[in-house]
Parts: C-alpha cells; structure tokens; sequence
C-alpha cells in the first residue's frame, strides 16, 4: 500500500476470504502501523465461520492487540459493505476449511434520456421531484420515472479466494466485468488441484466462460511454476479474454 500510494489510514474494512496463514497474516502488520499512525475510528473485517476464534486470539497477545475498536463479522452469503461508492456481499466457495469470495460492486446510477423527458415538458425543479416522488404531473398528465429514465448497472469486480471451480463462484459471477480466480496449477497437475482444493487454469477459465464475465485475471498461481505463461495460454483455449495478476497492475473500467 505504501510502495501504490494508498493510505492506509483511509481503509474503513477489511474482507478476508478464509483463514490460511498466506490470507491473513499481513493483517497484523497493517494493525501495527495503524496502532502507530493513532488510529481511532473502527476498522470492520469480515471473513467466514472461524475467522473471529482466530483473530481474537492473535489480538489479545498484547503486542498485537489494536488500540482502535475491531468489528469481526463472521459472513456466508450476504451483503457485508455498503457506502455511497460501493457495495460488498459475500458468498461460500469451497476449498479446505471455510472460505468466502466477495462481489464489490458499484451502485446502479440512474440516467435520464434528457430528450424525452424535456420533451415531455420536465424541466429544472421537476427533475428533483420525479426521483423523489417517483412521477410528476405536467398539465393533468402524469409522467412516471421509468419512463423517462432507467438504472445503469456499473463495474462488477468479483475475487473468489481459494477455491475449487464451482457453481457458487459461477452465479455470483454472472455478468462481472471481471472475474479475479484462484488459478493454482495447472491442468497436467490437476491432481494436485484437487487433493489441496485449488483450481486449475483451466477450471478458472471455465467458470469464467459460463459466468459470461468480462474479463478474467488468474491469480494465486502455485510458486512451483517460473513461467507462468503456459497458465495463461491454458486458459486463453477457453476464455480468450484472460490475463494474469501481478502487483502493481492497473485495470481500467467503464
Ligand atoms: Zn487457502
Ligand atoms: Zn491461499
């Protein structure tokens, strides 16, 4: 966050998607430099069924412990964040003690077809009144919101944690305008895939090809690989719009 530029006083939550030590434990740290930087407004973390034994654990050593109120909320399927600029839910996924994804998502803005409604005679305050009200009246006739305007879903982003390919990741994936997935292995070590409850490269590209999503961004890919490019062509045969993650990478949406 430091090397990006990104302040981490700023963070209000944090969504863990399941408790192996390579999803958490940087959480202490940051928790540190918070406790250093006089944090005092609550930080919320999510995570699944476990998450709060675990956590209340490490927080009552008294060197780890914050000096801010933690809220631990322990989530399967459901909206876990909401602020004016983005909305979270969680659901289940499968993998080898219980684990979460997360769909962030940011709220449906609603636009008007200025043509039509001006040229239905709506003008200045009128505006104002329909969202409000729902429908104004112009001259005895009665103009209804959806009418004149309509909701405009925005960016989807959906990170599936540790996982195995499954339906849940594909329904909560419908439509995403991308797909972040575990990619663990390849398909030549698919046994590998399925005895630690990872996916392959394929099986991501799968679930993203039925999910109909955007994009899809393969990560967690297993250190055992130098060149993770066979990954990538493995799942660009099925899903051709595929890239691998990397830190630092910047993606631009809508
Ligand atoms: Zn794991
Ligand atoms: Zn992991």
């Amino acid at each position: 966050m430091m090397k990006y530029g990104i302040s981490y006083g700023k963070v209000r939550a944090i969504f863990l998607s399941h408790m192996h030590s390579d999803h958490f434990l940087g959480l202490f740290g940051l928790v540190a430099s918070l406790n250093m930087a006089g944090r005092a407004e609550p930080l919320l973390i999510t995570g699944p069924k476990g998450t709060k034994e675990i956590l209340d654990q490490v927080f009552s050593v008294r060197a780890l412990a914050p000096l801010f109120p933690i809220v631990i909320k322990e989530v399967g399927e459901e909206e876990v964040y909401k602020d004016k600029f983005v909305e979270v839910r969680s659901f289940k996924v499968k993998h080898g003690t219980p684990a979460v994804g997360y769909v962030v998502q940011q709220p449906a803005v609603r636009k008007f077809d200025e043509k039509k409604a001006k040229g239905l005679g709506i003008k200045g305050e009128m505006f104002t009144q329909i969202q409000k009200e729902g429908s104004v009246s112009i001259n005895g006739k009665t103009i209804k919101l959806e009418d004149v305007s309509r909701l405009e879903t925005r960016n989807k982003i959906v990170y599936t944690g540790d996982t195995v390919p499954c339906d849940e990741v594909v329904n909560a994936s419908r439509g995403a305008d991308l797909l972040v997935h575990d990619a663990a292995f390849l398909q030549e070590h698919e046994e590998m895939a399925i005895d630690k409850k990872h996916s392959t490269a394929a099986g991501a590209a799968q679930d993203a090809k039925k999910a109909g999503v955007k994009k899809l961004l393969l990560t967690h890919i297993s250190n055992r690989y130098d060149d993770r490019k066979p990954l990538l062509q493995e799942a660009r045969a099925i899903f051709p719009a595929t890239e691998l993650a990397d830190e630092g990478m910047e993606l631009y949406f809508k």
